[in-house]
């Protein structure tokens, strides 16, 4: 039986991932959550790249725990921002949470036309292994940022993006089941371009 621990402490996101994770199947992996072991301090996000900071959150817990370690970095890229907030999309109100961080966003997008409120959710997933190689996998949700929120599933700005897919129908993010937001996401892309490295753990460990 092979474990991982899914190095986020977004519940939210956590429940994202672990719900990816488990639908896909794979027998013989025990999934743990930060809940699920000794707290530890966690690492400052510093990296410039999704990458990067994937990369500086597997490997820490991997070095505390020991064990193979899947930590997700991820945020929105609008267009008409040049990218941002990007890595900075947590903290984009200064660390005042997601309602600030998507009234920050509407002010900021206020003036720009629907047809350039293009935006992607992007997702950079982790696997560090202590006794194997790192895997890394980006996944890319295209998208426009509406005028007003809508829905109440998901977290962080989903009530401001709908996806370009036709199956949205026009619903935001928020307005999504969970099943639906994990078929299409930024996070369910780069999680299913992980799954052998995720086989191969429940194999191996
Ligand atoms: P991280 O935990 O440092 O990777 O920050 C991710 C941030 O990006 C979240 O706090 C949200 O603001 C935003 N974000 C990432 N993924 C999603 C998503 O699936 N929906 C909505 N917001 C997201």
């Amino acid at each position: 039986m092979g474990t991982i621990l899914l190095a986020s402490n977004n519940a939210k996101k956590l429940a994202e991932l672990r719900r990816v994770v488990e639908s896909a199947g794979i027998t013989g992996l025990v999934v743990l959550g930060l809940g699920d072991i000794d707290p530890y301090d966690e690492p400052v996000e510093d990296g410039a790249t999704f990458d990067e900071n994937a990369l500086i959150k597997a490997r820490a817990a991997a070095a505390v725990t020991g064990l193979p370690s899947l930590a997700d970095d991820s945020g929105l890229t609008v267009d008409a921002l040049n990218g941002m907030p990007g890595v900075l999309s947590a903290r984009w109100s200064g660390g005042k949470g997601d309602d600030a961080n998507n009234e920050l966003l509407l002010a900021q997008l206020a003036d720009v036309p629907t047809e350039r409120r293009g935006a992607a959710f992007v997702s950079v997933c982790a696997l560090v292994d202590p006794n194997g190689e790192d895997a890394v996998a980006r996944g890319e949700w295209r998208g426009t940022v509406v005028t007003a929120r809508r829905g109440a599933n998901g977290f962080g700005y989903d009530p401001l993006f709908v996806p370009d897919d036709s199956v949205a129908a026009g619903r935001t993010s928020a307005e999504l089941t969970a099943a639906e937001k994990d078929s299409l996401s930024h996070r369910g892309q780069a999680l299913a371009k992980l799954v052998p490295a995720l086989r191969a753990l429940a194999v191996v460990n």
